[in-house]
């Protein structure tokens, strides 16, 4: 069998221009397009890649970019004073401040400033609180660009067994609450995870956020199982992901390839959080709607 080749990159183009839509008639509604605030600390080039991109991504589609840079020593008062004017902010919809900061300063404290109806990255304890009880709120982008993917691809969750190998609070612990959520029976696996192979082998959709390049090999995936692979390693041959791409795709039903699967989708799921960040502020009914656009 060769598996399908999961395509992020068109399934991002095609939710970035729904977001477009949605901006044209949130401007025409209320006369000012959705706001997105970025905050970067320091001058690390791949935090400064990642941040010119979602400005460039936000421009794109109608969304005011404010674009907010400060020195590697700024002190934790400097960034604390300018997110808390950003939550005051009537034009910024949604703020992100970019991950990791400098060691001096405690990037979950910081998180904790953003006024949760502006959280676009999901990150906020009340954000994560929200999730873990079910209820509506701003989903981080990584795992709800997942669930668009395995939408997309018409994979029935109800009763399935998912596998998560990774419980990072950015990705692992909300994706396998979002595929909870859709009725799936989900493991959680990490460091300590005892013969990782058995478990992962037991999945009908295993997803792999672990940052160990090739982790997940052929004999650890179950015939006609969904792969997607979150994982993304520099190195010297080029990005590679957590997934033995050549062989799994031997394998399974469907995989997300690295590069081109699920990295295309975190941007366009941040804009998709934008504008359901100020559609929730403009029209003051659901404070926190993890509503679709
Ligand atoms: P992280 O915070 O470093 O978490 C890694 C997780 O993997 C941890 O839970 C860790 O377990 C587990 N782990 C490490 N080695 C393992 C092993 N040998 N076997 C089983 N589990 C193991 O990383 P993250 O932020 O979740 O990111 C994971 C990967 O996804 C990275 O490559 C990152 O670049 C990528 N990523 C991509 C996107 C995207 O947009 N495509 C977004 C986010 C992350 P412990 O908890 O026990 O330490």
């Amino acid at each position: 069998m060769s598996a399908t080749i999961i395509d992020g990159r068109v399934a991002a183009s095609a939710l970035r221009e729904r977001v477009r839509e949605r901006v044209e008639e949130l401007v025409a509604q209320t006369g000012t397009p959705p706001g997105l605030a970025t905050v970067m600390v320091g001058t690390d080039p791949a935090s400064d890649v990642y941040v010119s991109g979602k400005q460039r991504a936000s421009r794109e589609v109608g969304i005011a970019g404010f674009d907010h840079r400060l020195a590697e020593d700024a002190p934790a008062e400097e960034v604390a004073d300018l997110l808390e004017r950003l939550n005051g902010d009537e034009r910024v919809s949604g703020i992100l401040l970019q991950l990791p900061v400098p060691d001096h300063l405690d990037g979950a404290a910081l998180t904790e400033i953003i006024d949760p109806a502006k959280d676009v990255d999901g990150l906020t304890p009340l954000s994560a609180g929200l999730l873990a009880l079910g209820r509506d709120g701003l989903r981080p982008c990584t795992p709800r660009g997942v669930m668009h993917l395995l939408e997309g691809e018409g994979v029935e969750l109800e009763g399935a067994q998912a596998v998560v190998v990774g419980r990072s609070n950015l990705f692992g612990k909300p994706m396998a609450q979002l595929l909870l959520g859709a009725n799936a029976t989900v493991t959680t696996c990490h460091s300590r995870t005892r013969d990782l192979a058995a478990v992962c082998a037991r999945a009908d959709v295993l997803i792999a956020a672990v940052g160990v390049p090739r982790l997940v090999r052929a004999d650890w995936v179950k015939p006609g199982a969904v792969v997607i692979d979150v994982g993304i390693n520099r190195l010297p041959e080029g990005l590679v992901g957590d997934v033995d791409f050549e062989a799994v795709r031997e394998v399974a039903a469907a995989i997300t390839p690295v590069p081109g699967g699920v990295g295309p989708m975190t941007i366009a799921c941040l804009l998709e959080n934008t504008v359901i960040a100020a559609r929730a502020q403009r029209t003051g009914t659901t404070p926190h709607p993890a509503g679709r656009l």
